[in-house]
């Protein structure tokens, strides 16, 4: 391809051409061309924010491919490089920020059909990216260790859209976030080349590719180290006033003993949008939703009343379905009211609302969260999730907001940034704007996309650092 060409730049004639040799030469591998299919398989649940709904609309694959091996993804990626089609990995299709939209066309490469799970010795577990969070969980299990930190998807999220497209969720109380070292110990990737290479990243080198959205290279084996597996019991705690909530969930973070998986607060009316969860959330009250370890309800207990709550539902781990934790099975479980699953619950009542994706300063007094909730209080509604953050335990924010345009969802993000509070834009689709990690793995990132996919075919469109590096080599405006 000529330098600086991008994929769009090529004529539709000449991508249908490309398209049918493609085929020809994939044959055998399972695939679909269905319209209904590929629309379904090109979105992804971008659709709470009303903004990337728009920008997003429309963009779809040419052709989904279901490899089942590492071989069938290094043909696809060879028949792609020859072609210059772009291809998009894609997990479950859960991320909400439109990680796994095609913006380009070409192939979508659903990697659900890799789910393998290779090995599990010592409480480390290696699996092929197509595996289910959940499946990793029943596994692990099996030998007395569970899955570290998953996501309030974990039924249907594979672990590759996870660790390239997710952040943290159930279990960051205790385990940090995926970028926390050790929380990923190896990824295997194969490089968008006429000559794939077969990369195996361990330690730090891993974080070129987590949370890269597939930009730089596609994962095919994954390393995660597993906890040790406890009995966890669900509890609903309610307060009147809701600092003293969030003072409460802080304080129970920090409290080492007392051992946790979930520590999940919502400001009302949050609660009214929980239906099936409604006769353990009083009118008006303000609920902390949380996953403890069985041995640790006494202590909970004796926390709960000195800071003046009231615990209005126990679900007992033996209750739980699969006799040991309520993540193994179905029935109704708190790991899916916390998270973007707030989110979709609230939704699921009144569509008009979005949601801003934030990060608290550490502030023992709460000053930012007060502001904010008094500030506010007609026009957002306060979700917070408590996690470990370089081992201090942070109020991550997932807050409510009744949308009325994007100007004002802007300013209310910008009210939270002269806070102090770390917004990360979930309204925009590129990785620059959400990127949870500092400047300079963004350039570690870049470095290896020039290295593994030197064309731009991968996820193209979704790592500005790539378009103005492009438009610097070829003196063109960057996209
Ligand atoms: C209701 C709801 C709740 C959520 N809760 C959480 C939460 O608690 N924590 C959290 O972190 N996220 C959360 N998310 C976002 C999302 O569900 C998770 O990040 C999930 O792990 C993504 O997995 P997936 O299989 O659906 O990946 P996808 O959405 O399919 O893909 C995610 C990204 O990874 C890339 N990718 C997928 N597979 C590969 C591969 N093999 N190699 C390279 N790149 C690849 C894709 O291109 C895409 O950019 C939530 C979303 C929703 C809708």
């Amino acid at each position: 391809m000529t330098p600086g060409l991008r994929p769009a730049d090529f004529k539709i004639s000449e991508r249908s051409t490309a398209l049918t040799a493609l085929q020809e030469e994939l044959e055998g591998i399972p695939c679909t061309t269905e319209p209904q299919q590929l629309s379904k398989l090109s979105i992804d649940w971008h659709t709470f924010s009303p903004v990337l709904s728009e920008k997003l609309a429309g963009k779809r694959a040419d052709i989904v491919y279901f490899p089942t091996s590492e071989a069938e993804v290094i043909r696809i990626i060879q028949a792609c490089v020859r072609h210059r089609i772009p291809l998009t990995p894609r997990g479950a299709g859960t991320g909400n920020y439109g990680q796994a939209v095609p913006l380009e066309g070409g192939v979508v490469l659903d990697i659900t059909r890799m789910q393998s799970i290779l090995w599990t010795k010592g409480g480390i577990m290696r699996v092929q990216p197509g595996v289910k969070l959940m499946a990793m969980e029943k596994e692990a299990r099996k030998t007395g260790w569970e899955v570290r930190m998953a996501p309030s998807t974990f039924r249907t999220a594979t672990v590759g859209g996870f660790v390239s497209g997710g952040f943290g969720g159930i279990g960051s109380i205790t385990y940090g976030v995926l970028r926390e070292r050790g929380n990923i110990l190896g990824l295997q990737v194969v490089t968008m080349e006429a000559e794939p290479q077969i990369l195996e990243l361990r330690g730090e080198a891993v974080h070129q590719v987590s949370h890269a959205w597939g930009v730089n290279g596609i994962i095919t084996e994954m390393e995660m180290p597993l906890g040790m597996a406890y009995p966890w019991a669900e509890c609903i705690v309610v307060f009147d006033d809701f600092m003293q909530s969030a003072r409460f969930c802080q304080r129970l973070g920090e409290s080492d003993g007392i051992v946790k998986r979930m520590i999940s607060l919502h400001a009302w009316p949050i609660p009214s949008y929980f239906v099936a969860l409604k006769p353990y959330l009083p009118e008006g009250s303000h609920a902390a939703l949380l996953l403890i370890a069985e041995n640790s309800l006494e202590p909970l207990a004796d926390l709960v009343k000195e800071w003046g709550g009231q615990i209005t539902y126990t679900k007992p781990a033996a209750v739980c379905v699969g006799g040991t934790t309520s993540s193994t099975g179905k029935g109704i479980t708190l790991m899916e009211y916390g998270y973007n699953h707030t989110t979709l619950h609230a939704r699921t009542a009144d569509p008009s609302l979005t949601y801003i994706d934030c990060l608290f300063p550490a502030d023992p007094d709460l000053k930012a969260m007060e502001y904010l909730y008094r500030t506010l209080a007609e026009e957002m509604m306060i979700h917070i999730e408590y996690l470990r953050l370089n081992g201090k335990v942070t109020a991550l924010g997932g807050q409510l907001v009744r949308y009325t345009s994007e100007a004002r969802l802007r300013e209310i993000m910008q009210i939270h940034r002269d806070q102090g509070v770390h917004v990360h834009d979930c309204h925009d689709f590129t990785l620059d704007s959400l990127q949870k990690k500092d400047a300079s793995n963004r350039n570690q990132q870049l470095e290896l996309k020039k290295r593994t996919d030197p064309l731009g075919l991968l996820n193209p469109g979704k790592l500005k650092a790539w378009m103005e590096w492009q438009a610097q080599q070829t003196g063109s405006p960057s996209m």
